[in-house]
């Protein structure tokens, strides 16, 4: 069956808008989502994956080297021919060990023929793509850890078992959660780039409206894609735009003023919030064609950078996306 359309998706601005960014600039840190159980949290991730591009890789090599790649592949995959590969969208299956993220030594192989050969984990399947947690809360602290590290460094770096392996791994990485569920320690919350949350639609014509998607996406897949192909391909040019203006667009002084005042009125610590306040700004800002950041750009993109690195406040009980529309609002209108 043929994927469900990313622009056919109803709703779920926020995570739509998130994903657009991180595509924009995957160095932005990932995205958590928060939700209930079947929200289809992992749709609009599963649709952009599918609706990018396909990806040119060496052909045989299993770290999905781009061909004429400069950095070191364990591979040793110089030089073999191009093939196209749909974008990886990789889904961390529950319980995954650390040995199947990372890559482990082939042990069948070291048994039988003695030699000392790197198994690529999960991490290296995801090379280029998006690399998807369900319930990220219920998955060891020690391996989210590593993620982030990996998310952040966009390497891999294996060095035990007489093994001593590096290989490219970027990727965006989706986490999602349920709230209800026990919470992620604060300090993970914190590396991740942007936060959302999708709910499930009140506004009975949107519940009207996914069903009727839903049944025609059923019937005939293929036609419904057809349909929404011209949408699609919009989202394709502004994601295309997006990357090639990131790098131009300027941030006035009177912006990053704006951004520092607006993480210390609604009590963020440390400099990690404004840094992706200003990012995520600067690549919304190249999504809507605009030259410079403005500060349309900084309201839309704050509840996204910033909600989940509020610290507590026992004397407000208002929820973090409340506290940082009436920051938005005192400080900025
Ligand atoms: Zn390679």
């Amino acid at each position: 069956m043929a994927r469900f359309p990313f622009s056919a998706i109803v709703g779920q601005d926020e995570m739509k808008l998130a994903l657009l960014i991180a595509a924009v600039d995957p160095s932005i840190g990932g995205v958590m989502v928060f939700g209930d159980r079947g929200t289809g949290k992992s749709t609009a991730a599963r649709a952009l994956a599918a609706l990018l591009p396909p990806i040119q890789v060496v052909e045989g090599c299993r770290f999905g080297c781009a061909p004429g790649h400069a950095g070191a592949c364990p591979g040793a995959c110089t030089g073999g021919k191009a093939v196209k590969r749909p974008v990886p969208f990789v889904d961390l299956p529950l319980g995954a060990t650390e040995d199947r993220l990372l890559g482990a030594l082939d042990l069948e192989r070291a048994l039988r023929t003695g030699e000392r050969v790197y198994e690529p984990g999960l991490l290296a399947r995801a090379h280029r793509g998006f690399l998807y947690i369900d319930e990220i809360n219920l998955l060891e602290d020690h391996l989210v850890d590593l993620l982030l590290d990996v998310a952040a460094s966009g390497e891999n770096v294996v060095e035990r078992e007489g093994l001593s392996v590096r290989h490219a791994a970027r990727f965006v990485l989706i986490g999602s959660g349920n709230p209800e569920e026990g919470e992620l320690r604060p300090q993970l919350l914190d590396r991740f780039g942007l936060s959302v949350d999708v709910r499930t639609p009140k506004a009975i014509e949107d519940r009207v409206e996914i069903m009727r998607r839903c049944a025609a996406h059923d019937a005939d897949s293929a036609a419904f894609a057809a349909h929404w192909a011209q949408e699609d391909d919009k989202v394709l040019q502004q994601i295309a735009r997006g990357q090639r203006k990131l790098a131009r667009i300027e941030v006035p002084d009177a912006l990053m003023a704006d951004a520092a005042g607006l993480c210390s009125a609604v009590g963020v610590d440390g400099l990690r919030g404004e840094l992706t306040l200003m990012r995520a700004s600067r690549a919304y800002a190249a999504l809507k064609g605009a030259k410079a950041v403005r500060r349309e750009h900084l309201v839309a993109v704050a509840p996204l950078a910033l909600r989940h690195r509020l610290r507590r406040d026992v004397l407000d009980e208002s929820g973090s996306s409340a506290r940082i529309e009436r920051a938005l609002v005192e400080h900025l209108a």
